[in-house]
């Protein structure tokens, strides 16, 4: 028999959520597992595979010995391929010592906070975010500052937005282009307006989520923060990884350029945590980063198809209302036309998270509503997944609209 614990939590740990897709992509497998038929709209990842080039690259590694820790930037050949990706692909020049290797984006921006904030320091996050951003803020002794935007924005944040969130506690802007949930990429002026403001504050860093930089759809182009912005670099973090441009989530390895200091600081926070991202996956990801890149353009093509059927799926619902987003892999519709409406069984749809529960329960459409991405009266569906499954998805939610009284 076991007696009650008194063992105590982390105070940090009570005010920090699950994360909602991840918490929405176990609803949906439980779902499963219980026998019913969920379309899934919570994805946040490429639905096909690695291409074949690298995983044989992997395993190639593992025979070739790469079993072992590596430095904690990273080994030498994926920093060196990593700068060179940087100068070809984003026109900016990192040397290997400014760049550190993680396990997975998602650490790197962890670290970053980690080796830099103070208790009640202020990071300005814009929404709609990352759902993670502000979680890893808290975690961190520091204070999330959410700065609104709307759809008349794009969903973008706007300097006069940045100039209002700024204090004299600011220590980071983080920009995601493109955006998740939203899609939006944002565009040299406006990443110069923003640049501008940032000039004003020079305590401030900026993190630059660009993991999403490769689906960009139509003639929209990914810019980084720094291209527009040269004299930002001695307080820019660019964060990018392998997980969504080459289907390589499971590989867990990400990466971060950015100034010395903070390159050495995040380097000594990993030396006392992880060690390294795993060699086998930074084996991996050099061939990703130097190999082919074919598979970057077809990936992109077939999102950007997806993108279109779902776009088209939805724009005759009555309620559900949504722009063609210009990256990424989500639609963000809103669903405020739904809000104040009855279901079947007598409930009041009276948020976005009662629509989404809607959806779920009513036609096993899965998706995450937009309050969770700090943009209430929105609805996040993801388009990584098949054309069956978009057409589908898109004939239930219609269905499921068209029975709300
Ligand atoms: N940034 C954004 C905006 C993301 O959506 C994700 C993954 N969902 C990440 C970072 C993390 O990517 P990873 O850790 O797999 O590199």
């Amino acid at each position: 028999m076991s007696t009650a614990s008194t063992a105590s939590f982390s105070s940090r740990l009570a005010q920090v959520k699950p994360s909602p897709s991840v918490a929405a992509k176990a609803r949906v497998d439980a779902l499963r597992a219980a026998g019913r038929d969920i379309i899934d709209f919570t994805i946040g990842e490429p639905d096909f595979p690695t291409p074949e080039h690298i995983v044989q690259a992997g395993a190639r590694a593992l025979a070739e010995g790469a079993t072992r820790y590596t430095g904690s930037a990273g080994t030498p050949a994926l920093r060196r391929a990593i700068c060179a990706k940087l100068q070809r692909e984003n026109r900016l020049d990192f040397q290997p010592g400014q760049v550190i290797v993680g396990t997975g984006a998602k650490q790197l921006i962890f670290n970053a906070f980690a080796a830099t904030l103070n208790e009640d320091d202020e990071v300005v996050i814009p929404a709609p975010y990352w759902v993670s951003y502000p979680d890893m803020v808290l975690l961190n002794g520091g204070t999330p500052v959410i700065a609104p935007s709307s759809a008349a924005t794009g969903f973008k944040l706007t300097p006069e937005a940045l100039r209002q969130a700024l204090t004299p506690r600011s220590r980071w802007l983080v920009l995601n282009t493109p955006n998740n949930p939203s899609g939006a990429i944002y565009t040299e002026s406006e990443l110069g307006a923003l640049c501008e403001v940032l000039r004003g504050f020079p305590a401030v860093r900026v993190m630059t989520d660009e993991i999403y930089e490769h689906f960009a759809y139509g003639g929209a182009r990914h810019l980084s923060p720094l291209n527009v912005a040269p004299d930002l670099a001695d307080r820019t973090l660019v964060v990018n990884g392998v997980s969504k441009a080459y289907a390589m989530t499971g590989w867990r390895v990400g990466y971060a350029a950015g100034p010395l200091d903070l390159i050495r600081a995040m380097t000594l926070l990993a030396s006392q945590t992880t060690t390294c991202a795993s060699a086998v996956g930074q084996a991996a990801a050099v061939t990703a980063l130097e190999g082919p890149q074919e598979c970057v353009a077809q990936a992109r093509d077939l999102f950007e198809q997806r993108r279109d059927r779902m776009v088209s799926g939805l724009a005759t619902i009555p309620g559900v209302s949504c722009s063609s987003p210009d990256g990424a892999f989500y639609l963000f519709p809103s669903v405020q036309g739904l809000l104040g409406k009855t279901t079947p069984q007598g409930r009041l749809l009276a948020g976005d998270p009662d629509v989404a529960a809607y959806l779920l329960d009513a036609v096993g459409v899965a998706s995450v509503d937009g309050s969770s991405y700090g943009m209430p009266g929105y609805l996040r569906l993801s388009f990584a997944t098949s054309a069956a499954e978009i057409d589908r998805g898109c004939a239930a939610i219609a269905q499921a609209v068209a029975a709300l009284r």
